[in-house]
């Protein structure tokens, strides 16, 4: 049976204890709060504990999914783990001592978010199993009109934490939707689909099917893996963290903070190969080469996995048992392209028909034509997604974007990372939010859009010093790039200068007006006079 991988019905999903309903009566009058927040994966979830801190109640989480996690959430699939330590893929304000290893399992991070979740007790700030519609902005009003599956409401700032890897891309392969056996997606595996002795293909090489490819592979019958660009792969440095080292990081002052501080400046080192001297991986690549020489001995098989682009070009993956996998005796590595599938077979280029049983997609995220960008409009009833059609993905600071006054990302346009915490970046942006609503309290401000000029400016030095970066030099496609070639979804420097650079909400760089009751002083003009 195929079953449809990109949305899931909100409605269908389970509801947890301690949830709210989910639908509102058709006739509920719109429901208005401060702030708004889209998500509630570590982004929107950290976001929500820091507003709670700072003691600003006024505010809501809607969540499509039935409870909160998003990515660590939605990624189940066998072999699901992070390759970022988990002393650092952590909050800052709520280390972790009990991680079991150094790059935890799907299950374990979840099982902290909720924990998270939990201990900050902002359960009652969510609904879950709600999926928001549309999303337009109200000049009129000055707030955000937004319609979601569970109700409609209103709210004076709105932040989008929905992430850049939430939309599953199926592949455009003739035939695939006529395939009888079961298909799904790594992103929503389907776990009452029993694998054991089936015949499965997974299609894709990247950062999930390394991990399920081993995962699954002595479990299934036989397993084709459908590989169209060969990723670079480094040795997986991991370990159990003993119990003796888990009671340091619980007991002894500091010992987890260092452990968290040593982790982030090895990995920060890393930017001056991706960002500033491409030059510097080569070590790297020479490592991941010997690391194909010490794995696979048929010179055939080497060639094979051996990319052809420079390493960092694409996520630089982490594996010690994919090239072992690759080897098993009923694992073939499939490097012809597929021309098609049929009901039950995939076809090659060369001709060749290989049956299978059922198929997994491993085959990636929109990130940068992701569907949520169609859901929110402008005043005039334009979308983001067809603003960014025509200028690629752009937010100033990756948070704001002119003509969408009063909305905020956290984690939005080039704030991706190939070599760190996506945690880090999320929490610089919530800093980044915190201070705008600060701004806006302090000085009577209803609205702030980022002036255009601010905004083209900035993406022009981003856009510059992408140039010299790996990813646009290291000869690969990738999912970085945009349609127009730019290098939209990544952070092309230091995350201490991403987190210097949205530390503070800089007010001058907005077009702003008053609150009402401060419409004595001239609209537009009043961030004129602010401390920078
Ligand atoms: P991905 O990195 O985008 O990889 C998708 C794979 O599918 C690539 O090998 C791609 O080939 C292949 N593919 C796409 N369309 C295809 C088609 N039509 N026919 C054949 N092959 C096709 O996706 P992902 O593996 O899900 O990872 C996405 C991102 O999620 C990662 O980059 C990472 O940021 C994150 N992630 C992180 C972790 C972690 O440990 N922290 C784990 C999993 C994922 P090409 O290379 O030729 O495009």
């Amino acid at each position: 049976m195929t079953q449809a991988p990109t949305r899931r019905p909100a409605a269908k999903q389970a509801r947890q204890p301690n949830q709210q309903p989910t639908s509102a009566p058709e006739s509920a009058p719109r429901r208005h709060v401060g702030v708004l927040i889209v998500g509630s994966g570590f982004a929107g979830l950290g976001a929500a504990i820091r507003l709670s801190q700072d003691g600003r109640d006024d505010y809501l989480v809607v969540e499509r999914g039935s409870e909160v996690g998003g990515t660590w959430r939605d990624n189940t699939y066998p072999g699901a783990a992070c390759d970022v330590p988990s002393h650092l893929y952590s909050y800052s304000f709520e280390l972790n001592p009990r991680w079991s290893r150094s790059f935890s399992p799907q299950s374990e991070i979840q099982d902290y978010l909720r924990g998270v979740a939990a201990k900050y007790n902002i359960g009652d700030k969510h609904l879950f199993n709600t999926e928001v519609t549309l999303a337009r902005w109200d000049a009129a009003a000055n707030r955000w009109l937004v319609d979601t599956t569970g109700g409609e409401f209103s709210a004076d700032v709105l932040v989008s934490a929905v992430g850049a890897l939430c939309e599953p891309a199926l592949p455009d392969i003739k035939g695939i939707e006529s395939f009888q056996g079961e298909v799904f997606h790594s992103a929503r595996w389907n776990h009452d689909a029993d694998l054991a002795g089936k015949r499965v293909a997974v299609i894709g090489t990247g950062a999930s099917a390394i991990q399920i490819v081993p995962a699954i592979a002595d479990r299934v019958g036989h397993l084709d893996v459908y590989q169209r660009t060969a990723p670079w792969i480094m040795p997986r440095h991991d370990r159990d963290y003993p119990r003796a080292e888990r009671l340091i990081y619980k007991y002894v002052p500091g010992a987890q903070r260092l452990a968290r501080e040593a982790i982030y400046w090895g990995r920060e080192s890393f930017v001056l190969g991706f960002a500033f001297q491409p030059k510097i991986l080569l070590a790297a690549q020479r490592m991941a080469t010997k690391h194909i020489a010490k794995q696979i001995s048929d010179p055939q098989l080497r060639a094979r996995v051996t990319p052809d682009w420079q390493i960092g070009c694409k996520r630089i993956l982490i594996s010690n048992d994919w090239y072992p996998a690759l080897q098993k005796e009923h694992v073939d590595l499939v490097t012809d392209g597929i021309a098609e599938v049929r009901p039950n077979a995939i076809v090659t280029r060369d001709g060749t028909v290989r049956e299978v049983d059922a198929i997994v997609v491993a085959t990636g995220f929109h990130v940068t034509d992701s569907p949520t960008y169609e859901l929110i409009h402008d005043a005039g009833g334009r979308s983001l997604a067809s603003l960014w059609s025509v200028r690629g993905m752009q937010a100033y600071k990756g948070a704001t974007v002119s003509g969408f006054p009063n909305m905020m990302f956290v984690i939005g346009p080039n704030t991706g990372l190939g070599h760190s915490s996506m945690v880090y970046m999320a929490e610089s942006h919530i800093n980044y939010v915190l201070s705008a609503l600060d701004e806006l309290r302090r000085h009577g401000i209803a609205t702030f859009d980022v002036r255009d000029e601010a905004l083209r400016e900035y993406n022009a030095g981003l856009q510059s010093r992408m140039k010299q970066t790996i990813w646009t030099k290291g000869g690969c496609a990738s999912w970085y790039l945009d349609a127009h070639g730019n290098n939209t979804t990544l952070w092309p420097s230091f995350t201490f200068t991403f987190r210097a650079m949205t530390r503070r909400f800089d007010l001058a760089a907005y077009r702003t007006t008053a609150k009402a009751d401060r419409a004595d002083r001239p609209l537009e003009t009043v961030a004129e006079g602010v401390p920078a």
